[in-house]
């Protein structure tokens, strides 16, 4: 059920890029939104198969860090090394084999696929065949600050954007674009990364920063669903 609806959903995203083809960014309100409330604690027995449906590839041997203090918990934890989407797509490397709670991991890969792959091949017209997305998991408080709330990468749900290499072999980094085209893309994925996660902090938000987009889908707020993006 669960691959049915992502495979479905991500053919209409499919449908949406090819029909703005014309048009020089891709618009908003054409974007659609992620299909599933993801289970962040718990058991989600499914989430592997569903993982396997969106092309994304595990290395089932990698290890998770001992946690340096027992708050530290990843939910039915996967490491990636890559992204396969489409069939003829070219795979997109996840070069630090990040380790992330399972549906932490199945929301990357839909954004991945439907909203960063397809605004780089629009408008840079090229896909996205690496992305530096650092290691995810790390028992750690928030931006490493002594006595701060645990950071959402210690639960394994968060990634940290830092590149993208792509088609061809260029390199982009996230802080440092060297094109208005490639500025326009990264503001467009950090714009659209508020409907699939819950914080998204963009280049420069803050003092720490400077040269990563984090993007986590820990909960927030009474209800969880509250968003953070800046
Ligand atoms: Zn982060």
């Amino acid at each position: 059920m669960g691959a049915k609806i992502t495979m479905s959903f991500r053919r209409a995203a499919t449908v949406i890029v090819a029909a703005m083809s014309c048009s020089p960014a891709p618009r908003a309100e054409e974007v659609p939104t992620p299909p599933e409330k993801p289970a962040i604690h718990g058991s989600d027995p499914d989430c592997r198969e569903r993982l396997s449906a969106l092309g994304v590839v595990l290395n089932e041997r990698a290890r998770i860090p001992p946690p340096s203090q027992p708050a530290c918990a990843v939910s039915e934890p996967v490491a990636i090394t890559a992204i396969m989407g489409l069939p003829g797509n070219p795979r997109v490397v996840l070069a630090g084999t990040p380790v992330l709670a399972c549906a932490m991991a199945e929301r990357f890969a839909q954004f991945v696929l439907d909203v960063a792959d397809p605004a780089s091949r629009q408008v840079l017209g090229a896909g996205i065949t690496s992305i530096d997305a650092g290691p995810g998991y790390v028992c750690r408080s928030r931006n490493n600050q002594p006595g701060a709330k645990l950071s959402s990468h210690a639960q394994g749900l968060a990634v940290d954007l830092m590149s993208v290499t792509m088609e061809g072999g260029k390199t982009i980094s996230l802080a440092a674009p060297a094109q208005s085209e490639q500025r326009d893309v990264i503001a467009h994925i950090t714009a659209r990364a508020c409907a699939h996660f819950n914080t998204v902090l963009g280049i420069g938000s803050d003092a720490f920063h400077g040269n990563n987009i984090h993007i986590d889908l820990e909960p927030r707020g009474r209800d969880g669903n509250t968003k953070f993006c800046r």
